[in-house]
């Protein structure tokens, strides 16, 4: 089933501003909050407006989302579109329902979602020589982490008692009177997050967020194989998680710098073999590096520039099944542009023999004699 498009979920052009695509929002919501409207079908137009809203009222998202359509959300979803789950609508709702809808007004916090959420990833630049890439490596990785706070054990406060907003049970109930009429929502209670406890005291040390930031390095193990824009997802260790809510992951992106000899393609490496003008023509025996040690390769008599000779297996390592690619010598005659006086008499010596051979010759001396 192919989705439907933002813009036209919404009811709004392409072209729409910020605030149209806010109030067509607010309607659409009014019309078929699940609180409100009990019809089949309402939930799934209620739920299908939030994506669309989550997605353009996001300028970055919005531009994504122009340029790529669904395929911009895609990706990480398999196809779902883009998972709104972790947007922030409190605001919004609070000014279509009143401020008590679901999202309680703390004192001092304004309209402030108080919902657990997890902390965004992030991501982190790692250079990484050849070698390093080819056969894995362990790096330590200096990063600034949030962790749980040492004073307070990651609660935020001292002295636990329970919630007297929920009586405990970390959710509340509210009767909500609108222009649609009353109904009931049951809510995670703002006050203690969902927790059921609140503190005597908040925790100094944190302010009260449960979360100290610090600077630790960690070892990660990089597997064999990996190539420049390889990602490797470290868990926990993002961006912290707000409310109390777990912390992002953070992704390290591989940058893998070039090797003086070999070139890499994929899983195959390839190395340009100079040879001489002799060991062309008479063939001969070299000895030539290769990832796991020096080998002989034997180039045979009448090789041209470009010839290829495959070594089955003296590639990399493939990161995911571990099946090893292949290495390519591509061999490159170098024609000397100084000779000695010896090596030019030896040439004219060879000049006088007769040295053409195959047909390219022939061809060109007979299309010149009939078009004399
Ligand atoms: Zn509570
Ligand atoms: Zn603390």
């Amino acid at each position: 089933m192919s989705k439907r498009d933002y813009y036209e979920i919404l009811g709004v052009d392409k072209n729409a501003s910020d605030k149209e695509i806010k109030s067509a929002f607010r309607k659409l919501a009014k019309q078929y909050h699940p609180d409100v409207n009990k019809e089949p079908g309402a939930a799934d137009k209620f739920k299908e407006a939030q994506e669309a809203y989550a997605v353009l009222s996001d300028e970055t998202k919005r531009k994504q989302y122009d340029q790529y359509g669904h395929d911009a959300f895609n990706q990480m979803n398999g196809g779902a579109g883009y998972d709104f789950s972790d947007f922030d609508f409190g605001d919004i709702f609070s000014e279509i329902f009143g401020s008590s809808f679901g999202f309680g007004s703390r004192s001092g916090r304004g309209t402030t979602s108080t919902r657990r959420r997890r902390g965004a990833d992030s991501i982190m630049r790692v250079n990484l020589t050849f070698e390093e890439a080819v056969f894995g490596t362990k790096k330590t990785i200096n990063v600034d982490v949030a962790e749980d706070c040492p004073s307070c054990g990651g609660k935020g406060g001292k002295g636990e008692k329970k919630c007297g907003a929920c009586h405990g049970s970390g959710v509340v109930t509210a009767e909500q009177r609108t222009l649609f009429g009353s109904f009931m929502t049951r809510t995670t209670c703002p006050t203690c997050h969902g927790e059921g406890i609140t503190f005597e005291s908040n925790c100094s040390k944190c302010k009260g967020t449960g979360k100290v930031h610090k600077n630790t390095d960690i070892e990660v193990k990089i597997p064999a194989g990996v190539n420049t824009g390889n990602q490797l997802r470290v868990a926990g260790k993002g961006e912290p998680g707000i409310n109390g809510g777990p912390n992002g992951d953070l992704y390290l992106e591989f940058y893998v710098k070039d090797h003086e000899l070999f070139m890499r393609d994929n899983n195959d490496i390839y190395l340009e073999l100079p040879i001489t003008i002799t060991e062309a023509v008479l063939g001969s025996k070299r000895e030539i590096p290769t990832l796991y040690g020096n080998v002989k390769l034997s180039i045979p008599a009448g090789t041209e520039s470009g010839d290829k000779h495959r070594l089955k297996g003296k590639g990399i390592e493939d990161v995911r099944t571990g099946n090893k690619g292949d290495m390519y010598v591509v061999l490159n005659i170098v024609i000397p542009e100084k000779l000695t006086r010896d090596q030019k008499k030896l040439f004219e010596q060879l000049d006088n023999t007769d040295l053409r051979v195959g047909n390219g010759f022939k061809k060109i001396e007979d299309y010149l004699k009939k078009n004399k």
